[in-house]
Protein backbone atom coordinates (compact mmCIF):
# COMPACT_ATOMS: atom_id res chain seq x y z
CA UNK A 1 0.00 0.00 0.00
CA UNK A 2 1.24 3.37 -1.01
CA UNK A 3 0.70 6.53 0.99
CA UNK A 4 0.85 10.13 -0.45
CA UNK A 5 4.29 10.80 0.18
CA UNK A 6 5.00 7.58 -1.37
CA UNK A 7 2.67 8.84 -4.37
CA UNK A 8 3.91 12.00 -4.57
CA UNK A 9 7.25 10.36 -4.98
CA UNK A 10 6.45 7.82 -7.84
CA UNK A 11 4.30 11.03 -9.75
CA UNK A 12 7.61 13.29 -9.60
CA UNK A 13 9.35 10.17 -10.88
CA UNK A 14 7.01 9.61 -13.67
CA UNK A 15 7.08 13.71 -14.35
CA UNK A 16 10.80 13.56 -14.83
CA UNK A 17 10.45 10.20 -17.35
CA UNK A 18 7.83 12.03 -19.29
CA UNK A 19 9.93 14.94 -19.96
CA UNK A 20 12.86 12.56 -20.86
CA UNK A 21 10.15 11.25 -23.58
CA UNK A 22 9.40 14.15 -25.47
CA UNK A 23 11.72 13.27 -28.68
CA UNK A 24 10.00 10.05 -28.57
CA UNK A 25 6.15 11.58 -28.39
CA UNK A 26 7.14 14.52 -30.55
CA UNK A 27 8.69 12.08 -33.31
CA UNK A 28 4.85 9.98 -32.93
CA UNK A 29 3.13 12.91 -33.27
CA UNK A 30 4.65 14.15 -36.14
CA UNK A 31 4.11 11.15 -37.72
CA UNK A 32 0.10 10.72 -37.33
CA UNK A 33 -0.35 14.41 -35.81
CA UNK A 34 0.82 18.12 -35.57
CA UNK A 35 3.89 17.51 -34.18
CA UNK A 36 3.56 18.99 -31.12
CA UNK A 37 2.27 16.13 -28.30
CA UNK A 38 6.50 15.88 -26.89
CA UNK A 39 5.73 19.20 -26.39
CA UNK A 40 2.65 19.70 -24.15
CA UNK A 41 3.20 16.84 -22.52
CA UNK A 42 6.94 18.26 -21.46
CA UNK A 43 5.18 21.82 -20.65
CA UNK A 44 2.70 19.86 -18.34
CA UNK A 45 5.10 17.39 -16.69
CA UNK A 46 7.87 20.30 -15.99
CA UNK A 47 5.14 22.63 -14.16
CA UNK A 48 4.05 18.42 -12.31
CA UNK A 49 7.39 18.15 -11.33
CA UNK A 50 7.71 21.68 -10.26
CA UNK A 51 4.37 21.58 -8.36
CA UNK A 52 5.74 18.51 -7.06
CA UNK A 53 9.10 19.63 -5.89
CA UNK A 54 7.98 22.88 -4.17
CA UNK A 55 7.09 22.80 -0.46
CA UNK A 56 3.46 21.17 -1.82
CA UNK A 57 2.08 18.90 0.78
CA UNK A 58 -1.15 17.37 -0.77
CA UNK A 59 -3.44 15.86 2.47
CA UNK A 60 -4.51 12.80 0.64
CA UNK A 61 -3.70 10.74 -2.90
CA UNK A 62 -7.13 12.20 -4.20
CA UNK A 63 -5.80 15.75 -4.05
CA UNK A 64 -2.73 15.04 -5.31
CA UNK A 65 -3.83 13.46 -8.42
CA UNK A 66 -6.54 16.29 -8.76
CA UNK A 67 -3.69 18.85 -8.34
CA UNK A 68 -1.60 17.06 -11.13
CA UNK A 69 -4.81 17.24 -13.30
CA UNK A 70 -5.18 20.84 -12.56
CA UNK A 71 -1.78 21.86 -13.18
CA UNK A 72 -1.77 19.62 -16.72
CA UNK A 73 -5.18 21.48 -17.54
CA UNK A 74 -3.87 24.77 -17.08
CA UNK A 75 -0.37 24.61 -18.50
CA UNK A 76 -0.04 21.99 -21.42
CA UNK A 77 -2.95 23.59 -24.05
CA UNK A 78 -4.01 21.43 -26.91
CA UNK A 79 -6.64 18.20 -27.00
CA UNK A 80 -4.30 16.27 -24.70
CA UNK A 81 -4.43 18.81 -22.03
CA UNK A 82 -7.77 18.86 -21.46
CA UNK A 83 -8.15 15.13 -22.32
CA UNK A 84 -4.91 14.16 -19.84
CA UNK A 85 -6.56 17.23 -17.39
CA UNK A 86 -9.84 15.71 -16.81
CA UNK A 87 -8.22 12.46 -16.79
CA UNK A 88 -6.60 13.15 -13.78
CA UNK A 89 -8.90 15.26 -12.38
CA UNK A 90 -11.94 13.56 -12.52
CA UNK A 91 -10.07 10.36 -11.53
CA UNK A 92 -8.86 12.06 -8.48
CA UNK A 93 -12.51 12.90 -7.64
CA UNK A 94 -13.76 9.48 -8.00
CA UNK A 95 -11.40 8.67 -5.20
CA UNK A 96 -11.76 11.65 -2.71
CA UNK A 97 -10.45 11.28 0.43
CA UNK A 98 -8.30 8.48 -0.50
CA UNK A 99 -5.14 8.09 2.08
CA UNK A 100 -3.45 5.48 0.05
CA UNK A 101 -2.89 4.40 -3.35
CA UNK A 102 -3.56 1.12 -4.17
CA UNK A 103 -5.00 -1.06 -6.65
CA UNK A 104 -8.52 -0.67 -5.53
CA UNK A 105 -8.13 2.98 -6.01
CA UNK A 106 -6.00 3.14 -9.10
CA UNK A 107 -8.72 0.91 -10.79
CA UNK A 108 -11.37 3.19 -9.50
CA UNK A 109 -9.42 6.81 -10.65
CA UNK A 110 -8.79 5.01 -14.09
CA UNK A 111 -12.43 3.72 -14.81
CA UNK A 112 -14.09 7.42 -13.56
CA UNK A 113 -11.21 9.17 -15.70
CA UNK A 114 -12.16 6.94 -18.57
CA UNK A 115 -15.49 7.44 -18.33
CA UNK A 116 -14.57 11.46 -17.84
CA UNK A 117 -12.15 11.42 -20.97
CA UNK A 118 -15.39 9.59 -23.14
CA UNK A 119 -17.84 13.03 -22.16
CA UNK A 120 -15.28 15.45 -22.75
CA UNK A 121 -14.20 14.11 -25.95
CA UNK A 122 -16.27 12.30 -27.41
CA UNK A 123 -14.08 9.44 -28.76
CA UNK A 124 -14.86 5.75 -28.53
CA UNK A 125 -12.56 2.69 -28.50
CA UNK A 126 -10.93 1.67 -31.46
CA UNK A 127 -10.95 5.81 -32.91
CA UNK A 128 -7.38 5.35 -32.15
CA UNK A 129 -6.71 7.82 -29.29
CA UNK A 130 -5.00 7.41 -26.34
CA UNK A 131 -8.58 5.58 -24.80
CA UNK A 132 -7.51 2.87 -26.31
CA UNK A 133 -4.37 2.22 -24.09
CA UNK A 134 -6.93 3.76 -21.24
CA UNK A 135 -9.60 0.91 -21.65
CA UNK A 136 -6.78 -1.81 -22.15
CA UNK A 137 -5.31 -0.56 -18.44
CA UNK A 138 -9.06 0.02 -16.96
CA UNK A 139 -9.79 -3.51 -18.15
CA UNK A 140 -6.78 -5.14 -16.37
CA UNK A 141 -6.63 -3.28 -13.19
CA UNK A 142 -10.18 -4.72 -12.58
CA UNK A 143 -8.74 -8.06 -12.77
CA UNK A 144 -6.51 -7.62 -9.68
CA UNK A 145 -6.37 -6.34 -6.61
CA UNK A 146 -3.69 -5.35 -3.33
CA UNK A 147 -0.50 -4.06 -3.88
CA UNK A 148 0.35 -1.81 -7.28
CA UNK A 149 3.48 -3.90 -7.07
CA UNK A 150 1.71 -7.03 -8.20
CA UNK A 151 -0.80 -5.36 -10.36
CA UNK A 152 0.65 -3.16 -11.78
CA UNK A 153 3.05 -4.85 -14.57
CA UNK A 154 0.19 -6.31 -15.65
CA UNK A 155 -2.06 -2.98 -16.15
CA UNK A 156 1.66 -1.46 -18.32
CA UNK A 157 1.49 -4.33 -20.36
CA UNK A 158 -2.18 -4.58 -21.11
CA UNK A 159 -1.54 -0.78 -21.76
CA UNK A 160 1.04 -0.87 -24.25
CA UNK A 161 -0.98 -4.02 -25.75
CA UNK A 162 -3.92 -1.14 -26.19
CA UNK A 163 -0.77 1.12 -27.78
CA UNK A 164 -0.43 -1.91 -30.67
CA UNK A 165 -3.69 -2.12 -31.56
CA UNK A 166 -3.87 1.57 -32.14
CA UNK A 167 -1.69 1.19 -35.15
CA UNK A 168 -3.63 -1.32 -37.38
CA UNK A 169 -6.43 1.83 -36.47
CA UNK A 170 -7.18 4.59 -38.61
CA UNK A 171 -8.18 8.04 -37.03
CA UNK A 172 -11.35 8.97 -36.80
CA UNK A 173 -11.01 12.31 -34.28
CA UNK A 174 -8.30 14.86 -33.53
CA UNK A 175 -5.95 16.16 -36.29
CA UNK A 176 -4.85 12.80 -36.97
CA UNK A 177 -8.13 11.99 -38.93
CA UNK A 178 -7.21 14.09 -41.97
CA UNK A 179 -4.58 11.33 -42.94
CA UNK A 180 -6.65 8.91 -42.84
CA UNK A 181 -4.90 5.44 -44.33
CA UNK A 182 -1.62 6.91 -43.63
CA UNK A 183 -2.13 6.92 -39.98
CA UNK A 184 -1.86 2.92 -40.42
CA UNK A 185 1.06 1.37 -39.46
CA UNK A 186 1.66 3.81 -36.46
CA UNK A 187 0.86 4.04 -33.01
CA UNK A 188 -1.25 7.42 -31.60
CA UNK A 189 0.58 9.76 -29.58
CA UNK A 190 -1.39 9.79 -26.38
CA UNK A 191 -1.87 6.35 -26.63
CA UNK A 192 2.19 5.94 -26.04
CA UNK A 193 1.52 8.87 -23.27
CA UNK A 194 -1.17 6.62 -21.25
CA UNK A 195 1.17 3.58 -21.58
CA UNK A 196 4.27 5.49 -20.48
CA UNK A 197 2.64 6.85 -17.18
CA UNK A 198 1.43 3.68 -16.07
CA UNK A 199 5.08 2.40 -17.01
CA UNK A 200 6.84 4.56 -14.90
CA UNK A 201 4.58 4.29 -12.21
CA UNK A 202 5.24 0.82 -12.24
CA UNK A 203 8.93 1.25 -12.76
CA UNK A 204 8.55 3.95 -9.54
CA UNK A 205 6.95 0.96 -7.63
CA UNK A 206 8.39 -1.55 -8.11
CA UNK A 207 11.65 -0.66 -7.26
CA UNK A 208 11.00 1.27 -4.04
CA UNK A 209 10.17 -2.40 -3.02
CA UNK A 210 13.01 -4.22 -4.20
CA UNK A 211 15.37 -1.48 -2.52
P1 LIG B 1 -3.59 18.20 -30.57
O1 LIG B 1 -4.46 17.13 -31.17
O2 LIG B 1 -4.38 19.42 -30.16
O3 LIG B 1 -2.39 18.52 -31.42
P2 LIG B 1 -1.84 16.68 -28.85
O4 LIG B 1 -1.00 16.47 -30.05
O5 LIG B 1 -1.17 17.18 -27.63
O6 LIG B 1 -3.07 17.62 -29.17
O7 LIG B 1 -2.52 15.33 -28.45
C1 LIG B 1 -3.01 14.45 -29.39
C2 LIG B 1 -3.52 13.22 -28.66
O8 LIG B 1 -4.66 13.56 -27.90
C3 LIG B 1 -3.96 12.14 -29.61
O9 LIG B 1 -2.87 11.30 -29.94
C4 LIG B 1 -5.04 11.40 -28.83
O10 LIG B 1 -4.51 10.32 -28.10
C5 LIG B 1 -5.53 12.44 -27.84
N1 LIG B 1 -6.87 12.88 -28.20
C6 LIG B 1 -7.23 13.82 -29.10
N2 LIG B 1 -8.56 13.95 -29.16
C7 LIG B 1 -9.08 13.07 -28.26
C8 LIG B 1 -10.40 12.71 -27.83
N3 LIG B 1 -11.47 13.30 -28.33
N4 LIG B 1 -10.52 11.74 -26.88
C9 LIG B 1 -9.42 11.14 -26.37
N5 LIG B 1 -8.16 11.43 -26.73
C10 LIG B 1 -7.99 12.38 -27.66
MG1 LIG C 1 -0.71 17.34 -31.79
Amino acid sequence: MMDVLTAKNMMTHVAHKMVESEPLLTKFDQTIGDGDHGIGMERGFNAVAELLESDYQPQDVSKLLLKIGSTMMATMGGASGAIFGTLFRSGAKAIKGATVLDTSSLSTFLAAGLHAVYERGGAKPGDKTMIDALVAAVKESEKHSGDLTESLPAIVKAAHQGVEATKDMIATTGKAKTLGERSLGHPDPGAVSMALILEFMCEFATEQVAA
